[in-house]
């Protein structure tokens, strides 16, 4: 049974919808699947109302973070597992990311819109249908006007960091990203640690405070890492006594990823289970 614990949906930047999502994952041979879109929960309900019976649904999100070292800023993934969706304090701040989502991709639509790039930002809010504003809507939209083959193109050619028309975005501090997802009652993992080619990562020792400060567990199988990246994420993790999970970070057609490309064995998943959390997955 794979056990997949990172995917996104139409309720953030994948292209199956929540429903979708459930079903794709069940008939590929997944028996727990977490929903964990960027900065909201707003899949959850669909996916639980449309899971196939055989399937477990792990609810989640995907909480961008960042965290400064001698004026130099890491930008990091949280995963948050299970927490109550009802917490004031973690509702603000999903809010408050989703807000700082939809400020930069404006500001990014303008600088290519600037420079006699075809893209608009009705294009891209049309694309984000409501949901949080990903760099993978602006691909969708220029991919739509012609600019670029597919979405990987479009990152590589003008959505990577290294263009100017990149605007950064203002995310969570991670530590409190951590108290956040605590005191609402979730369990927080580390999503891609050892992501190198997606930019700088960070440093061993900050992963330890984090541990110290509540987290659970560090992602070591995610296509985003290589054997030597997730070597050192897997001893980081037993030095650490941190969980490792696995998973796809599927996003549907946004990326090429198949669904449980990477995959969290039984038994991490097991020790996961075993932490009290504010929800329960709803499965078999
Ligand atoms: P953002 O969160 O808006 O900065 O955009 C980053 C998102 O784009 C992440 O969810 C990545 O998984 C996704 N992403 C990164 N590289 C690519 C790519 N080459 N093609 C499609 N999606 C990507
Ligand atoms: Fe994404
Ligand atoms: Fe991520
Ligand atoms: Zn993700």
């Amino acid at each position: 049974m794979l056990i997949d614990l990172h995917t996104h949906s139409t309720a953030s930047d994948g292209t199956d919808t929540p429903a979708e999502l459930v079903r794709h994952a069940a008939a590929s041979g997944v028996g727990v699947i977490a929903v964990t879109d960027h900065d909201t929960t707003a899949g959850w309900e669909p996916a639980l109302a449309a899971r196939p019976p055989g399937l477990t649904v792990v609810t989640g999100a995907e909480f961008s973070c960042e965290h400064w070292t001698d004026g130099r800023r890491v930008g990091l993934h949280l995963l948050g597992y299970l927490f109550d969706p009802d917490d004031d304090a973690l509702r603000s701040a999903r809010a408050e990311l989703r807000r700082n989502r939809l400020d930069r991709g404006r500001r990014m639509v303008e600088n290519m819109a600037a420079d006699g790039i075809p893209i608009s930002w009705e294009q891209v809010s049309e694309l984000a249908a409501g949901g949080p504003v990903g760099r993978p809507h602006l691909g969708r939209a220029l991919v739509q006007s012609g600019v670029v083959p597919d979405v990987d193109a479009a990152f590589r050619d003008l959505l990577t960091s290294r263009r100017p028309y990149y605007v950064r975005k203002v995310d969570l501090d991670v530590f409190r990203a951590i108290e956040l997802i605590r005191g609402a009652g979730g369990l927080a993992v580390f999503a891609h640690p050892q992501a190198r080619r997606r930019g700088p990562v960070l440093a061993d020792d900050v992963v330890a405070a984090m541990k110290d400060a509540g987290m659970v567990g560090l992602e070591v199988d995610h296509p985003d890492q290589d054997a030597d990246d997730r070597a050192h994420a897997a001893r980081l993790a037993a030095d650490l006594d941190l969980i490792p999970t696995g998973s796809s970070d599927y996003h549907g057609t946004n990326k090429t990823t198949p669904i449980a490309a990477c995959s969290t064995d039984a038994a991490a998943y097991e020790r996961l289970l075993a932490l009290p959390t504010a929800r329960r997955p709803a499965g078999p």
